[in-house]
């Protein structure tokens, strides 16, 4: 993995860090969405700084209330909370339209009449002798240039005026230095015939009333950078510092699609992720800190200096997800995990309350990876009890194994102490009494007592079952 050393200077800027996150609300908050997220607010946090939501709304046909909430929920999930907004760009227009009206009045946006077929030309003309494809200037103004008639019932578009000398040069903070030449860029349409304005001239407004010091994004929008940093030029602001980050890759090598498996943040909620190791692992993606895998949310704020971000793409791992998530069971709280687990064993239909759960996830939790597997894992304890069918019984139920179970049955019935160590003793005991091995003994009562074959160690699930159930199921297979 290659990091980014060179950037570490150029990445403090002078003026108190401010960073944003500005998803467009188009649907769920995808995995490479929420990285962004956390890479900003990581940002603003490690640098004392400040941290914005800004919902990027204007695209009127693809934005919808429930996607805005979908981001909403996501970032309080991971807890990734915006010390400013959410600020909705669609509550902004008035802002919009006055600055480019100001840009009219100051010439560096001018109107432009060219219907979208007279446009389409000259992009044809020009591809037709090899040319770029580009916008040709009929309506920029320029010294001693005198432009045509404007034409009758044509509502024109807003184009700026970009500087089409010298190039735009910025030392990404982790890309390190890109430059463009400015010949390579269009006089950008900010406004529409009806007066709307387009997305990159909203997130340069946006940007710069927002205050924003440090722009952390997806590095599919390198190519708009050059063109907003010329229209915050334009406009006099002072330009932010920009990171773009390389995109998430499947385990495959391609793009992270929904081919791979989940890829909504909320989604790994649902399948049992704890929101501290999914902020772990996504910030893994495309950040490093030494060989450190394992980190909690203040270590990461600590941490976090863009020059650790990586300029090659990252790849979706779910075994090391998965390892991350069991490392992050095993440290929460016992209640805590309690509580998390406890409504999904309902939403089996079992019962948190019918087992000492705080105790049986003690037992399951090595063995487990999500929320999910620790409630699959419960409902031993906490779901209905099916005795075993006539086919598992055949298989393991033969008459050794019945007359071994009925002594376990009145042995265990006056054990002094019900416990893992009592119980443990008895079934070593026995077998050594019986010269036989562990699985003699063990299976038989698993599918006794549990209805299943592979349990968790026996004499652990006897203990937490308790005396009156093992003894009253043990009774119950001994009849049949
Ligand atoms: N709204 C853009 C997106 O969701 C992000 C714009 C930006 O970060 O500048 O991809």
């Amino acid at each position: 993995m290659t990091t980014n050393m060179t950037a570490t200077s150029s990445a403090i800027s002078s003026r108190p860090v401010r960073t944003r996150f500005a998803p467009s609300p188009t649907g769920y908050l995808h995995l490479g969405g929420a990285r962004t997220a956390l890479f900003s607010w990581a940002f603003a946090r490690h640098f004392g700084g400040t941290f914005v939501l800004r919902i990027e709304d204007t695209d009127l046909e693809r934005s919808t209330p429930q996607a805005v909430q979908a981001i909403l929920d996501g970032m309080r999930w991971l807890e990734l909370q915006p010390d400013e907004g959410p600020f909705y760009q669609m509550q902004r227009m008035d802002r919009y339209r006055e600055v480019i009206a100001d840009m009219l009045a100051k010439g560096t946006a001018y109107h432009c009449y060219c219907t979208p077929a007279e446009v389409e030309a000259m992009r044809e003309r020009a591809r037709a002798i090899g040319a770029k494809p580009r916008y040709d200037g009929t309506w920029r103004p320029e010294p001693g240039k005198t432009l045509p008639p404007i034409p009758d019932g044509i509502r024109p578009v807003v184009r700026f005026r970009n500087p089409q000398d010298g190039a735009t040069i910025w030392n990404d903070l982790v890309k390190g230095p890109i430059s463009i030449d400015n010949a390579e860029l269009d006089d950008l349409i900010i406004a529409r015939p009806d007066g709307t304005p387009t997305y990159n001239f909203c997130v340069v407004v946006d940007d710069w009333d927002m205050g924003i010091t440090h722009v952390i994004r997806g590095d599919d929008h390198v190519n708009n950078t050059p063109r907003q940093i010329n229209i915050l030029r334009a406009l006099g602001a002072e330009l932010p510092l920009y990171g773009h980050v390389p995109m998430i890759l499947g385990p495959d090598g391609e793009k992270l699609s929904k081919r791979h498996g989940a890829v909504s943040v909320m989604e790994y909620d649902r399948l049992g992720y704890l929101p501290q190791a999914m902020l772990n692992y996504l910030a893994r993606l495309g950040w490093s800190h030494g060989n450190d895998e394992i980190f909690s949310r203040e270590q990461l704020i600590e941490w976090f200096d863009p020059a650790h971000l990586s300029r090659s793409a990252a790849q979706w791992d779910p075994k090391k997800l998965n390892w991350v998530n069991a490392h992050w069971l095993r440290e929460l709280p016992l209640d805590d995990l309690a509580s998390r687990v406890a409504p999904r064993i309902r939403a089996r239909g079992g019962n948190p309350e019918a087992a000492d759960l705080p105790a049986v996830l003690t037992l399951l939790r090595d063995r487990s990876e999500t929320l999910e597997d620790l409630a699959e894992g419960a409902m031993l304890f906490c779901g209905p009890y099916t005795p075993a069918d006539a086919t598992l019984r055949a298989e393991t139920l033969d008459d050794a194994a019945l007359e071994r179970l009925r002594e376990f049955h009145r042995r265990a019935g006056v054990l002094a102490d019900w416990n893992e160590a009592s119980l443990d003793e008895l079934i070593k005991t026995m077998l050594k009494e019986h010269g036989v091995k562990m699985p003699k003994l063990a299976i038989p009562l698993r599918v006794a007592v549990t209805g299943h074959k592979h349990t968790p160690s026996i004499s652990a699930v006897l203990a937490l079952l308790g005396r009156a159930t093992v003894i009253s199921r043990l009774g119950t297979t001994l009849a049949g």
